[in-house]
């Protein structure tokens, strides 16, 4: 009968958990023991009393005996080197684990002798829809990020006719189109505002449209990012000063700016730039899901809101971990959905010749199978 674990998490400002009371019940259904260390779900308002109805075994946190004895760790973000060092050699861990030119994380699972699967690098066909992390966390992003700007505007977001005169709509500049981007933008147009999209995929046209925002056509130039696999590729320095130019007035006249573009395994493309915030109006707000990644706007940072020149910059890399309870539930379901194709006759069976495995497959009992992603200097 496999063992699964699901850990407090311990990384700094992380409330969401690999499990839900519902995920654990399926799982114990399948075949499984469900081993979770006490308080792992609280704050995402899962408590210890639901995971043992659903039929969970509670231990102490750090309980080296039980992490010994667990085939498969499922976690948010990656635990620490010596946590890992606690598991057993062939044992599996499933996460977001971060795999981009991770060197600690490459050498703690080769000296370990540790199976890995990172959630980033789940193929993105239909049939890995369910299992999509990225996807289920990116679009909490979106939605948050539309809150936290509205939240800090000093204007309304609808226009509305009162007696005391007509409020024009807020102006929402959104960068990229992807998962977050889109959320983005029907969130903004939820709350009334007219909202303006950029992205290099012309592919996302059609969808920003259908939302009822305006797509603002990427730069016309020879050396066009490529894309793969539905993700952009990097851009070229000049593609992207041109990009900037071309986003310069349309910031100028914005309330409000969403960045969510991103090249996976890159630095984010620099979209505002230092001159353009000067350019735009006191009382604006940028809200930068990016900053971990380098920021699309210059002078993000990471957790922090600041005050520049009366725009107010929002570093906003934690989203998800600011709505836990939905986090928490949708990402339990996607790695419920990722691995119970896995579950035969009781016993965890790792298919490496199916596509969705082999691509997110890191490491395998010690040895690395993705060095492409992880080595530095490799992307
Ligand atoms: P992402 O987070 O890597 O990037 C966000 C967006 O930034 C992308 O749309 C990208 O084109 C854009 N971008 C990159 N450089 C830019 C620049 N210089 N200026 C403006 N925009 C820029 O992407 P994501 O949200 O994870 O998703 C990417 C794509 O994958 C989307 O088309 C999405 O629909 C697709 N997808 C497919 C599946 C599936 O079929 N299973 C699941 C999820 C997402």
């Amino acid at each position: 009968m496999p063992i699964l674990l699901i850990p407090v998490e311990t990384a700094a400002g992380e409330t969401r958990v690999a499990a839900s009371p519902e995920t654990v019940k399926k799982f114990i259904s399948l075949g499984c023991e469900v081993v979770l260390e006490k308080g792992a779900g609280t704050a995402s308002g899962y408590l210890d009393e639901a995971y043992s109805e659903a039929g969970a075994e509670l231990v102490q946190p750090g309980d080296n005996t039980r992490w010994s004895q667990a085939d498969v760790l499922l976690c948010v973000q990656p635990p620490s080197t010596q946590a890992l060092g606690t598991l057993r050699r062939g044992a599996l861990v499933v996460g977001l684990l971060a795999p981009y030119a991770n060197a600690d994380l490459n050498a703690a699972l080769q000296q370990s002798g540790l199976s890995a699967m990172a959630l980033e690098l789940l193929p993105r066909i239909s049939r890995a829809q369910s299992a999509d992390a990225l996807s289920s966390q990116a679009n909490i992003a979106g939605y948050k990020a539309v809150l936290l700007a509205s939240a800090a505007l000093d204007r309304y977001f609808p226009m509305l006719m009162t007696a005391a005169g007509t409020v024009q709509p807020a102006r929402v500049v959104v960068l990229g189109a992807g998962v977050a981007g889109l959320q983005a933008v029907a969130t903004a147009r939820r709350l009334g505002a007219v909202v303006y999209v950029s992205d290099i995929r012309p592919a996302v046209k059609e969808q920003v449209e259908s939302l009822g925002a305006r797509f603002i056509d990427p730069p016309e130039m020879e050396d066009k990012p490529a894309e793969a696999g539905g993700y952009a590729k990097q851009a070229s320095d000049a593609f992207l000063a041109a990009q900037r130019q071309q986003l310069s007035d349309q910031l100028a006249e914005a309330d409000v700016a969403i960045c969510t573009a991103q090249v996976p395994g890159r630095r984010a493309p620099r979209l505002i730039s230092e001159d353009m915030l000067d350019r735009m109006r006191p009382g604006a707000v940028v809200v930068d899901l990016a900053v971990a990644q380098g920021g699309n706007c210059a002078d993000t940072v990471p957790s922090t809101t600041t005050d520049r020149r009366g725009v107010k910059l929002i570093g906003a890399n934690d989203l998800p971990c600011t709505v836990p309870n939905h986090a928490s539930a949708l990402y339990a379901r996607n790695l419920l959905a990722l691995l119970q194709p896995m579950v035969k006759d009781g016993q965890f069976m790792l298919d490496t010749e199916d596509e969705l495995i082999a691509g997110c497959l890191i490491s395998q009992d010690g040895t690395i199978r993705r060095s492409d992603v992880l080595t530095p200097g490799a992307n």
